[in-house]
């Protein structure tokens, strides 16, 4: 779909792979939204959890790099936890964007 930027009223591409990359509204072409930065701009971060067999990785998406920072910090931190919940990881806002979990792979035969 060929939109017009509001900004520099080139045309795009609002379906092409640089304007999916870097978001922004869907009236403001890709370059400018890299140039005027008016995409709020979200930290994907990739944390595992588990070990051994069990390791998975997590994909997740935070509103910012402080909250990415936070949470990190607060995994490495609370990785130990055993029932304390209050002030952990889970107060930080993230959404889960995917999961590489070590049982996903179907191993032998079906
Ligand atoms: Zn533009």
């Amino acid at each position: 779909m060929i939109k017009t930027c509001i900004h520099c009223e080139d045309t795009f591409n609002l379906d092409s792979q640089n304007k999916r990359r870097v978001g922004g509204k869907i009236n403001e072409c890709p370059d400018c939204v890299e140039e005027l930065q008016t995409e709020i701009s979200e930290t994907i971060r990739a944390v595992s959890s588990g070990d051994g067999k069990m390791a998975c990785i997590q994909i997740l998406k935070f509103n910012n790099e402080d909250d990415a920072d936070l949470y990190r910090k607060g995994w490495d931190q609370w990785s130990g936890w055993n029932n304390q919940r209050s002030g952990s990881v889970h107060d930080v806002a993230f959404t889960k964007v995917g999961e590489n979990s070590g049982n996903s792979n179907s191993k032998g035969k079906a």
